[in-house]
């Protein structure tokens, strides 16, 4: 029996219920990567994404070729016509995969499984991106949830996720191969080529993705619980974009936490907190699957009346560039254009800036954030923004608008973030670096800046933007 194992956001071997379902059914294994984003629309992978995924598919190929196996790529319009092409030339009985949780996704996988069984092909999916399945998460009532806390409490009563499975040892190849693309026929890398540096931050693929799980938990993770909010420093483990891409398991994250905490009292602290956040993606996921609009519309219908700022798309520029005259965002919005990564902490004041004060529509923010993050997760992106606009899932009983300054003399208390990715404002005293335009003229003349020259004034009126705001929320609340 030959099956075809399709790769999706599953690119690595271990604890891959696929692949281990393929190798312990058939005596021959294809794997397959399938391209035809025209089936995503609008969410295909943005330009970051496409960065990753070319360098994860190719570590994918050489780790499957340590197997003596292949990934045999294809590029079409359509996964179920590039399936069928690939069972009548391999006399594939079964295709293997496992689920994604993306309405676009979803809706294409229930017409590919229905076709080929339809054609007496054996299409099997397996549960392997998420702890649990949503369909298996309910409240008391019976519905699917919408708030954190509950579902955190209910995750957490059923206890640990099932172990991690093991790589397969080898993956019996066919007697002949099918023909195959490369990766760079894909054309995934863009042009003009801007992503030369990610290849210095990052690694993709499997090997990468359990060195940054381990480099977390031998460092950061006993700090975490209070380090996670300190943009200038490293104390977040940077496993989304693996997660995203499935060269690692939420199980296989689970787990390997665990281990390190038990019987290190020090540890627990830090790793509940960290296992909580992993339930936040989970959450993410779940949300998006049982409410397919919320990636595009927001997740209360009341909130689409939001009366959004007429004109703004100069201010939407200026945000983009990091040009807003609130280092705290411009800060964040540079990282995020060199590194295709931005602190959480700061994507939360970034986002709050943008559709709060300068009171663009989220989907624009939300947009931005998925050509540019390298961890790009429709989930957890549209879980962000819709939290940050105050149209989606949260358990918050007011209007939250993060002051900028605040926050940044808060979780920033030095400047130090700043100082990274602001260097115009690098002279400036720790006092004075989270607000320039209040600074005294001698201050700004000293540390050589020139307001509206060097660096902008803020580009909005806080005070005014903020009540602006305000306003109109109460204005749908009452609605
Ligand atoms: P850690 O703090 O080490 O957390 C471990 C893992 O838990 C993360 O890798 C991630 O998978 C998950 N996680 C942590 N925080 C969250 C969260 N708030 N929501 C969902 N999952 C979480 N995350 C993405 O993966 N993709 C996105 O496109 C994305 N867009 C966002 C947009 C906005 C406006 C906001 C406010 C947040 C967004 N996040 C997104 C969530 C969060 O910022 C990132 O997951 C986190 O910064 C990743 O860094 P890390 O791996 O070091 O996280």
């Amino acid at each position: 029996k030959t099956v075809i194992l399709w790769f999706r956001r599953d690119l690595r071997l271990a604890d891959n219920p696929a692949l281990r379902a393929a190798v312990e059914e058939a005596e021959r294994v294809i794997p397959v990567y399938l391209h035809a984003p025209e089936e995503e629309a609008q969410w295909a992978p943005g330009g970051a994404s496409c960065w990753w995924l070319h360098a994860s598919l190719q570590a994918l190929s050489q780790d499957l070729a340590a197997k003596q196996s292949r990934l045999i790529i294809r590029r079409g319009q359509s996964s179920l016509s590039l399936l069928r092409e690939l069972i009548d030339e391999t006399g594939a009985e079964g295709v293997y995969w496992n689920r994604l949780y993306e309405p676009l996704i979803v809706e294409r996988d229930r017409s590919v499984k229905a076709a080929l069984r339809e054609q007496g092909v054996n299409a099997k999916s397996f549960r392997a991106h998420l702890l649990r399945e949503p369909w298996e998460m309910r409240t008391g009532k019976g519905e699917p949830y919408r708030v954190f806390t509950p579902f955190w409490r209910t995750l957490a009563k059923q206890g640990d996720p099932p172990q991690p499975l093991r790589q397969p040892p080898t993956l019996r190849p066919p007697g002949q191969w099918p023909s195959r693309q490369t990766v760079a026929e894909l054309g995934l890398l863009l042009r003009p080529r801007w992503d030369r540096k990610l290849h210095d931050l990052w690694q993709p693929g499997e090997a990468g993705a359990a060195l940054a799980l381990d480099h977390f938990l031998d460092g950061a993770m006993a700090v975490y619980k209070d380090g996670r909010d300190l943009p200038a420093e490293s104390d977040t483990a940077r496993l989304s974009p693996h997660l995203h891409f499935g060269e690692i398991s939420p199980h296989q994250a689970w787990h390997r936490a665990r281990a390190r905490m038990a019987g290190q009292a020090r540890l627990s602290e830090g790793g509940e907190a960290w296992l909580r956040q992993l339930a936040w993606r989970e959450f993410a996921h779940h949300v998006l699957f049982e409410f397919p609009h919320s990636s595009d519309e927001p997740l209360y219908e009341r909130w689409a009346g939001f009366p959004w700022r007429e004109g703004y798309q100069p201010l939407l520029r200026a945000w983009q560039r990091g040009e807003t005259g609130f280092p705290i965002v411009d800060a964040g919005m540079r990282e995020l254009w060199a590194t295709g990564y931005m602190h959480n902490r700061v994507r939360m004041i970034a986002a709050s800036l943008l559709v709060k004060n300068i009171r663009a529509p989220w989907q624009e923010g939300a947009r931005w954030f998925w050509d540019t993050l390298v961890d790009a997760d429709l989930a957890n992106n549209s879980m962000g923004w819709q939290w940050s606009a105050g149209s989606g899932a949260d358990a918050a009983p007011y209007f939250r608008i993060f002051n900028p300054w605040t926050q940044s003399k808060r979780f920033d208390p030095q400047g130090r973030y700043i100082r990274r990715w602001v260097p115009e404002l690098a002279e400036l005293p720790d006092r004075d670096i989270h607000t320039p335009q209040a600074s005294a003229p001698a201050i700004l003349a000293a540390a050589g800046i020139q307001l509206g020259r060097d660096y902008p004034e803020p580009i909005i009126d806080y005070k005014t933007s903020r009540e602006e705001a305000l306003a109109a929320a109460r204005a749908i609340r009452q609605s």
